[in-house]
């Protein structure tokens, strides 16, 4: 029981989590010594991590009743003033992961999907998420699809709360045919136990189901021929919450064009789903500054669950 605490204490100080030291014997929760400013506590923009001159393609209808998005990043939050009130505390018997959470944001963008039976294909037939693994592992659907040695439609509890969506299969995931196996996903592994929703609780998936070459980013035109399988994905499990990990998977799934650090730091909803976007995890292994902003990120989604 130790080693599990230790081992969660170190998950959450390795994401940037402000709330542990580890020093000696553990006791309970209430005995771990407070460490202020773990992490930087500034938010760093992501240099074009979901920038670039493509278009999402995705054709996702946005609601004329979509709010625009706000204001509320971290980038244009004001300062606290002096004599303002302090910020309510997580209570006492919280969880972990709660305390020095962020407060859920407000509302981003409110999108809804294509009609399936519109779009011209019959993927609204399929019932099953393995019904739908059994099409993108048989058929082709884009010039992503010859150049695969599997296709990774994804995996996970068909009755998920939380869906997880990367962009797109990296070389462990092609060659296993299995989502978020490699670096990457031991990562998202991690960022899951942390906040106490276990990898077979959650479903994960990708924008794109097969490899891009050499790892770049899908092609607007490899977005619009796949993502249909997504939003037939998300309309039989139906979760929760759905976190977009990354720029590319929140731009295909709000279809808009937009950067990360305008995506991020709202609550969107997608066909009335609550979305949040964060970094993608391959991102925070070439940046760990990025850690403790999606620490934030999942932590508001966490909520979310919640809710
Ligand atoms: N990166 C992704 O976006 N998806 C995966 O499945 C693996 C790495």
């Amino acid at each position: 029981m130790a080693d599990e605490r230790r081992r969660y204490l170190e998950q959450q100080a390795e994401l940037g989590g402000a709330e542990v030291v580890l020093d000696g014997a553990l006791s309970s929760a209430g005995a771990e010594r407070r460490v202020e400013g773990r992490g930087t506590g500034e938010e760093v923009r992501p240099p074009a991590e979901a920038g670039g001159s493509r278009t999402t393609g995705a054709g996702v209808r946005r609601d004329e009743h979509e709010t625009e998005p706000g204001r509320r990043g971290p980038e244009s939050e004001p300062a606290r003033p002096a004599d303002a009130p302090p910020e309510p505390s997580a209570p006492l018997d919280a969880p972990a992961w709660l305390r020095g959470a962020p407060p859920i944001p407000g509302p981003g963008l409110a999108v809804t999907s294509p009609e399936p039976k519109l779009l011209g294909n019959d993927l609204h037939t399929l019932q099953t998420l393995d019904d739908i693994a059994e099409r993108i592992r048989t058929t082709y659907c884009c010039a992503l699809c010859p150049g695969r040695t599997n296709g990774v439609p994804g995996e996970g509890n068909p009755e998920a709360r939380l869906v997880c969506v990367g962009e797109g299969p990296g070389a462990t995931e092609d060659a296993k045919g299995r989502p978020f196996v490699g670096q990457a996903g031991q990562l998202l592994d991690s960022i899951l136990q942390a906040i106490e929703v276990p990898r077979p609780a959650v479903y994960i998936t990708n924008i794109v189901k097969c490899r891009p070459p050499q790892n770049r980013k899908p092609l607007p035109d490899e977005i619009a021929a796949c993502i249909p399988y997504l939003h037939r994905q998300l309309e039989l499990i139906r979760p929760k919450v759905i976190l977009a990990l990354g720029g590319t998977a929140g731009e295909a799934l709000l279809g808009v064009k937009k950067s990360l650090g305008e995506l991020r730091g709202k609550v969107h909803t997608y066909n009335g789903i609550p979305l949040v976007v964060t970094y993608h995890p391959a991102a925070l292994l070439r940046n760990p500054n990025w850690k403790k902003p999606t620490w934030d990120d999942v932590r508001i989604a966490r909520q979310l669950l919640d809710r």
